[in-house]
């Protein structure tokens, strides 16, 4: 049986989920496909710390205004999704990295400087300040910086809050319905097919994370996304609450909290793994020794998509008409994702490209890749 949509998303991550519901906005119809749940990989298992200013490299201008006004949108984004019917569980109480080792201290302080000049209230507390606000944080920690207006959002629940408001809106989103290949005229994709049905479409949206490259078969052409598995573990400890995400000790609004989150190149599975449990209860003992004693309540597991340059890839897929990629996010599709579906579907509905030059997969082959962003939290153990 042959259906029709304008746009064909897939993948049910929050990157797709996100483009879902900016087209939906838009009052463009779409579909998105999802082979598994929404957010069952990278999306269900992320921290979800909405911190740009610890992960994004605020020396790449195209790269860091994308992350500043997706963090600005937060807000009323989240508010717009609850209002939908799903609570997204933002919580704006901000972000604290603490200064546990000498290590640390210089870093956090060599950077406080350019942090300081953004004028949205980062400012560094001292030990006492630090022990009022979180009592049993380790004793080898001098001060930390705190960034009052970032946050944190609970990845499951961000993505059905927009899976909701885009039905509500008109998408359609499937789950357990896998895309398998592509309809093909010339250059141009003209549809896709699932196990058991045909769609006819003007556009074809790649956000299937970590799978992405899975087009390479299909197209021929190279989508250079590769798989970075991510574990995290969930704890719970009676009294013990952060009032805000401490390293990567992130609150949640059941009263759990996530300790996240390995990094492994190259794996692309969902395994959980002893070493990677005893490396997250490690980190957050390092943070709150207390948490020794805390209960482990789960471990989840995800795979990342990265790039070669570590940045997203956006925009269409040069020698094709009619499909475009959304993916590469690695570890900070959350904190990209508002901006990212708002320059998607502002693309599909103009076809005008320009405004992702900077992101486009064309960078890794006219020897454009000139940035390795750093960030803040790349060579120590709090890593994400
Ligand atoms: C442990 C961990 C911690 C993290 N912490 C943070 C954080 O604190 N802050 C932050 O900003 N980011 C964080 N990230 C990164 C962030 O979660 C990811 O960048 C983001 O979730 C990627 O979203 P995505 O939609 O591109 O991919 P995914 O969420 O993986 O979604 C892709 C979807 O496509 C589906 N799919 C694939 N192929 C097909 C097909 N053929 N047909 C239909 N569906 C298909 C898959 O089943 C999958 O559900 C973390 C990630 C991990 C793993």
């Amino acid at each position: 049986m042959t259906k029709t949509t304008d746009v064909a998303i897939i993948g049910g991550g929050v990157i797709g989920a996100i483009i879902a519901y900016n087209l939906a906005l838009k009052g463009i119809s779409c579909t998105l496909f999802e082979k598994d749940r929404f957010a069952s990989s990278a999306s269900g298992a992320t921290g979800g710390i909405i911190g740009p200013i610890w992960y994004v490299d605020h020396t790449i201008a195209p790269y860091w205004d994308m992350a500043m006004r997706s963090f600005e949108r937060f807000p009323q984004l989240t508010a717009d999704l609850l209002n939908a019917g799903i609570n997204p569980e933002y919580r704006q109480n901000g972000v604290m990295k603490v200064a546990l080792t000498e290590e640390l201290h210089s870093t956090l302080r060599g950077n406080l400087a350019w942090q300081e000049n953004l004028g949205i209230g980062v400012h560094w507390i001292d030990r006492e300040e630090l022990l009022e606000r979180e009592p049993e944080i380790s004793p080898t920690a001098q001060g930390a910086v705190y960034s009052p207006h970032e946050g944190n959002i609970r990845g499951k629940a961000f993505v059905q809050s927009l899976i909701n408001a885009a039905n509500k809106l008109g998408a359609t989103c499937l789950e357990q319905t896998e895309v398998t290949s592509f309809e093909v005229k010339g250059s141009r994709i003209v549809g896709l097919r699932t196990m058991t049905e045909t769609y006819h479409t003007n556009q074809v949206v790649l956000a299937a994370g970590a799978w992405t490259g899975v087009a390479n078969r299909w197209l021929q052409e190279s989508i250079p996304v590769r798989p970075i598995k991510g574990q995290r573990v969930t704890l719970k400890m009676p009294g013990f609450h952060p009032y805000c995400p401490v390293q990567s000790i992130v609150p949640q609004m059941d009263g759990t909290f996530l300790s996240c989150a390995t990094r492994e190149d190259g794996e692309f599975n969902h395994k959980i793994t002893g070493a990677a449990i005893r490396q997250m209860v490690d980190n957050a003992t390092a943070t709150f020794p207390i948490l020794k004693y805390a209960e482990f309540v789960s471990a989840e597991a995800g795979v990342r998509p990265g790039s070669p340059d570590g940045m997203p890839v956006l925009g269409p897929i040069p020698g094709w008409q009619g499909v475009s990629v959304a993916s590469g996010h690695d570890h900070i599709g959350m904190i990209l994702s508002p901006r990212t579906g708002e320059m998607m579907a502002d693309y599909i509905e103009s076809g005008d490209s320009s405004p992702l030059d900077f992101f486009s997969i064309e960078r890794f082959t006219d020897g454009r890749i000139q940035h390795r962003p750093k960030t803040l939290f790349s060579n120590i153990a709090y890593d994400r």
